[in-house]
């Protein structure tokens, strides 16, 4: 009776086991110490195709994947390595293979020896897996919007070609492309049309090289060309220029006609050269042919990296100057024509270095524009001018340099009411002064923060007029109050012509209601001249004074504001 029981036990873990075995999504199979098969499941003998009754205990590892191989579902390679493994699997060693059967299915093998001698054989089906792991590799070194290689991709394979004999032979070039104008279309038509633009401009680059050569996109606007086994400079150079046309030739995208040009940098391969050092190399060509006006190509010279190396030593230098407040404001003064007085005393930018000496702040506003400190340094400018004027007499305003990226970053407004803020100084001694090339982009945002500036009481002034697109519209479209005409308009002011214009400008502003002042005034003949024509307001210039330090300054107001009189007497200041 008992011996029935356990019977019964025993039969009925067995037929749990038998459950298990068969539900579970892994082939597996047992092979006993004398190689023959004791058990095997159910997905085994489906992945494996296999129609043999395996049950019966006299078929070995050899008869099944022979099986295996007949139905095609295991390579002869594949089979070769799985007998080989069940046999080293003795000396008890785990290994997972990955055989492939047919078609593109991988498996893992996994074997596990027994204690008493013997092997289990787990096979599991990782197709899914592995095919997810190359499309992620695959994504990694492919760009998903053209279908072009990345920048890692790219680096990987110039590496191998360097080191390929092909490349030793005769040089090769790598070209660095970047579009011109791209950003235009990606603002004013949308990211969409900017990426049709892009697989547009792939597809003539494309066209453009031989099968050997290779095109990859290196993120934004920016595509790099590795023209192999060139037989002079002029192939690159001819390449290149090819490039420039073909991609300035008009684009259609979304029934928009478009245009856009390319500027390229060339690099030539030298033995030993890695492909970082051609890449920066070509960067730095890049860099110059954009300076050189864009639309056209330059080749690496070994002198640009100096230059690079010397603005890379001017970055560094002022970053420290803007952490340690190394910079200074100087003054100079805007002298009111009919009172003699000093009206308003423009900030003006300086940086003392030990061994640079003094800095123009023409030279240092767009090093820090390209970095992208000018936001951080204008801030400073800001507090800083607005604090100094609290000290002034309450009749006289500060005049503060927006540099174009200043004046359209988004908080412009949080800027200035904070300064204000945290000087005191009431909005109406602020006056900003902002150039032609800060009205140009973005209109309707642009007219919105001038609104705003002036409904909060600041007033803007628009400098160095007469320099750039001198658009007269300008001056109706925006609300100004204050023009600052250029001094080169008083260049050749005895002649008739400049005069003429001067006078115009002047009384076009004046009618508009704007104060008018001309900047640069040197001598009293240049002072008599504009004096005479009534719409001139103020004056600005060396003849007054230099610009000073704040200290200096502070003299100057106290000496122009105490005088009862009304004198248009130059200051006589000869300090820098
Ligand atoms: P700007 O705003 O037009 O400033 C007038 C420039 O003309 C100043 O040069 C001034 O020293 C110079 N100047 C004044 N009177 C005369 C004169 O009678 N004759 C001659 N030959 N020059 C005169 P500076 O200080 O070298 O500044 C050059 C430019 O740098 C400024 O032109 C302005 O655009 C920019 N800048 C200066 N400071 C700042 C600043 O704080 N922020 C920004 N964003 N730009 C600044
Ligand atoms: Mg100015
Ligand atoms: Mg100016």
């Amino acid at each position: 009776m008992k011996a029935l029981l356990a019977n019964e036990r025993e039969a009925s873990i067995a037929a749990q086991f038998d459950t298990a075995l068969n539900n579970m999504p892994n082939g597996l199979y047992m092979i006993n110490p004398d190689g023959h098969i004791t058990v095997v499941n159910r997905a085994f003998s489906e992945m494996m195709k296999l129609n043999r009754d395996l049950a019966h205990g006299d078929v070995t590892v050899r008869d099944i994947v022979s099986d295996a191989i007949a139905v095609n579902t295991l390579s002869v390679a594949s089979a070769k390595a799985i007998v080989a493994e069940v046999e080293a699997s003795r000396a008890g060693e785990i290994v997972t293979i990955d055989a492939s059967g047919s078609g593109e299915r991988a498996l893992s093998w996994t074997f596990q020896p027994m204690e008493g001698g013997g092997t289990v054989v787990l096979v599991e089906d990782i197709t899914e897996r592995r095919n997810a792991e190359a499309k992620i590799s695959h994504m990694a070194r492919v760009d998903e919007l053209t279908g072009l290689p990345n920048r890692v991709s790219f680096r990987d394979e110039i590496e191998k070609l360097l080191a390929a004999p092909f490349g030793e032979a005769s040089p090769s070039a790598l070209l660095f492309i970047d579009l011109d104008q791209f950003k235009q279309v990606n603002d004013t038509l949308g990211h969409p049309s900017g990426d049709k633009l892009l697989c547009a401009v792939t597809a003539r680059l494309r066209r453009l090289l031989r099968p050997q050569d290779f095109v990859a996109r290196f993120g934004g606007d920016e595509f790099v060309v590795f023209q192999r086994g060139i037989h002079s400079t002029e192939d690159a150079a001819s390449l290149a220029r090819r490039i420039v046309d073909r991609l300035s030739e008009r684009y259609e995208i979304d029934h928009h006609l478009v245009e856009i040009g390319a500027s390229i940098g060339i690099a030539l391969t030298s033995p030993n050269i890695t492909a970082d050092v051609l890449l920066k190399n070509a960067d730095m060509a890049l860099y110059r042919a954009k300076a050189d006006g864009r639309g056209t190509f330059c080749f690496f010279r070994e002198e640009m990296a100096h230059t690079v190396e010397a603005r890379r030593v001017l970055e560094l230098d002022l970053r420290h100057a803007l952490a340690h407040e190394e910079f200074e404001l100087y003054y100079q003064p805007l002298v009111n024509l009919k009172s003699g007085r000093i009206s308003t005393c423009e900030a003006l930018l300086r940086w003392n270095h030990p061994t640079r000496g003094s800095v123009s702040p023409a030279d240092i506003i767009p090093v820090v524009e390209d970095m992208g400190l000018v936001v951080d340094l204008g801030r400073w400018i800001l507090r800083k001018a607005c604090m100094e004027c609290m000290k002034w007499p309450e009749a006289v305003s500060v005049a503060v340099n927006f540099s174009p990226q200043q004046f359209h970053q988004r908080d412009v407004m949080t800027e200035v009411r904070y300064a204000l803020e945290v000087s005191g100084l009431p909005a109406n001694r602020l006056e900003i002064e902002i150039t032609e090339s800060s009205l140009l982009r973005n209109t309707q945002w642009t007219l919105d923060v001038l609104t705003q500036l002036r409904e909060a009481g600041v007033r803007i002034s628009l400098d160095d007029f007469g320099t750039g697109y001198s658009s007269l519209s300008y001056l109706h479209n925006f609300p100004l109050q204050k023009v600052k005409i250029d001094r080169s308009f008083l260049e050749d002011i005895n002649t008739q012509r400049p005069l003429t214009l001067l006078r115009g400008v002047a009384r076009l502003s004046a009618d508009l209601g704007m104060t008018v002042v001309v900047e640069g005034i040197e001598t009293n003949e240049q002072l008599e001249l504009i004096s005479a024509e009534g719409t001139i307001t103020e004056a600005q210039g060396y003849l007054f004074s230099r610009p000073v330090p704040a200290t200096r300054v502070r003299e100057l107001l106290k000496a122009s504001h105490a005088s009862a009189t009304k004198t248009v007497v130059p200051l006589r200041q000869t300090q820098r």
